[in-house]
């Protein structure tokens, strides 16, 4: 073993010889250094481990230049990066929820590669607010007085009951003490704003009567949840919007409502079950409505709160907002898209998820038939074929809505072809359904489906080779 030590590659001779080769010629001396550092330790550790004995050891050696690369190439690569969605899911809460088309992307950059007037009133010459920027346009396409932009919703809503209800009662019908997105629990968000949740009704049934007899001198205000994953089905009932602001006005309480998805079109009008739009609670009267922005709304993560302009003002005073408040980068992207959604032909076809909600299986089909027709044509081995799907929303909006879709079935070892698929070097994630690897085309991009043949290929050459 001491003689394997002994072997070992030494730095500063390293450092020379690596550097006449072409990909490491223009790279900094300090990164060659470390990656031939962290290299020379991985085989040692190789070494003390019994991996390279003494026989392997002028193949070790060889490869010695290899192994720098992959090691320089893991430290500078970015940990997040993209992935290929074949599963269907349009809303995909762990790939990144919405994601933005290319033109919304191109209107950012010129911004965003700049100084720009995120604080700054151009007509004025002096100070201006970062909120004023989309407030305008938030309003004009929701109908509500004012608006204010934070993190997430989950904040929106942290803020709004901080900021209204603090230390007072906000009446909840137990059938909306919901979980949504992995940690947002209503009465967990409630416990940390300092206002006090006050239940009623029961988990499949609350009626008008409940909220009334719940309601005291210490009530803040009556909250309605969207139930966005999940329905109770059978013998439900609940409280309409408008119930809810006619019992909140009697009562001179405030209207809240967290609406969850931020739906501004009507998606019944393409064949969808009506998801609830803000501009319909905001109508009926709701003081204050919140929503996410990377939601059905197709934009960045963001909270979006329309409301009353006495209440959102309230909020903008708060210190709270703050520490929740948006930079340009979220500003940008949502302008960017809202913008579309002034009319509303342009945001079906702009905003990604809504253009994959909206336009039909046929899409999917003809990706589908592409890839098996290229596939099919390099004999690339496998049993492919093309079949009908049930695509998602996801991202916990219209859980019970199927989408019709198309996918290519490929009949291997799914377990297998999955691994395959999600290593490789952009990751491909599928489903598997009835032990068939599955890639649903309604989630899959034109830019997708090269790198998909490309990996496909390689695996029908190497299942081919076994
Ligand atoms: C998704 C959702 C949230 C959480 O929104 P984030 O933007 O993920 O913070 C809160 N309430 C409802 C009703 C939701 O659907």
């Amino acid at each position: 073993m001491e003689n394997l030590f002994r072997a070992l590659p030494k730095v500063d001779e390293q450092i020379h010889i690596l550097k006449k080769e072409e990909r490491f010629s223009d790279m900094p001396e300090e990164m060659l250094k470390n990656a031939i550092r962290e290299s020379i330790a991985q085989m040692r550790t190789e070494i003390g481990q019994g991996i390279c004995e003494e026989g392997h050891l002028a193949d070790f050696l060889s490869d010695f230049s290899n192994r720098v690369w992959q090691t320089y190439c893991l430290q500078t690569a970015s940990t997040l990066k993209r992935v290929i969605n074949g599963t269907g899911t349009i809303l995909h809460t762990n790939l990144g929820r919405s994601i933005f088309g290319e033109e919304v992307f191109a209107q950012v950059k010129e911004v965003l590669t700049g100084y720009n007037n995120l604080e700054y009133d151009i007509e004025k010459g002096k100070r201006g607010s970062r909120y004023d920027l989309v407030e305008a346009m938030i309003c004009k396409l929701t109908g509500a007085e004012a608006a204010l932009v934070v993190n997430n919703n989950a904040a929106a809503v942290m803020l709004t009951l901080s900021t209204l209800c603090k230390e007072r009662e906000v009446v909840v019908s137990r059938g909306e003490l919901v979980e949504i997105g992995g940690s947002f629990r209503v009465p967990d968000v409630m416990a940390q704003s300092g206002a006090l949740l006050k239940e009623v009704g029961t988990t499949n049934k609350t009626h008008q009567q409940d909220y009334e007899s719940a309601i005291s001198e210490n009530t803040a205000a009556l909250m309605k949840v969207h139930t966005s994953n999940y329905r109770i089905m059978g013998f439900t009932e609940s409280v309409a919007v408008h119930e809810l602001v006619f019992i909140a006005q009697k009562h001179e309480k405030i209207s809240i409502e967290d609406i969850g998805s931020g739906v501004l079109v009507d998606l019944s009008a393409y064949g969808l079950p009506h998801e609830p739009m803000v501009k319909e609670s905001v109508e009926a009267g709701m003081d204050v409505v919140t929503f996410s922005g990377d939601k059905l709304l197709g934009g960045p993560q963001a909270g979006i709160i329309v409301g009353k302009k006495r209440y959102i003002d309230k909020m903008k005073k708060n210190p709270l907002t703050r520490a929740l408040r948006v930079d340009k980068l979220i500003l940008s992207f949502l302008e960017a898209s809202l913008k579309y959604y002034l009319d509303e032909s342009m945001a079906i076809q702009k905003i990604e998820s809504l253009r994959m909600i909206t336009e039909g299986p046929k899409n999917a089909e003809r990706k589908a038939l592409f890839l098996l027709e290229r596939l099919t044509k390099i004999d690339a081995g496998l049993h492919l074929s093309v079949q009908k799907t049930k695509a998602q929303i996801g991202g916990g909006a219209l859980p019970l809505t199927e989408i019709d879709s198309y996918g290519l079935a490929i009949q291997e070892d799914a377990v297998l072809l999955e691994a395959f698929m999600r290593n490789y070097e952009i990751a491909i994630v599928g489903r598997i359904e009835k032990e068939t690897y599955l890639l649903d085309m309604k989630t899959i991009l034109d830019k997708d489906l090269q790198v998909i043949e490309q990996a496909l290929s390689l695996y029908g050459q190497k299942k081919g080779e076994d």
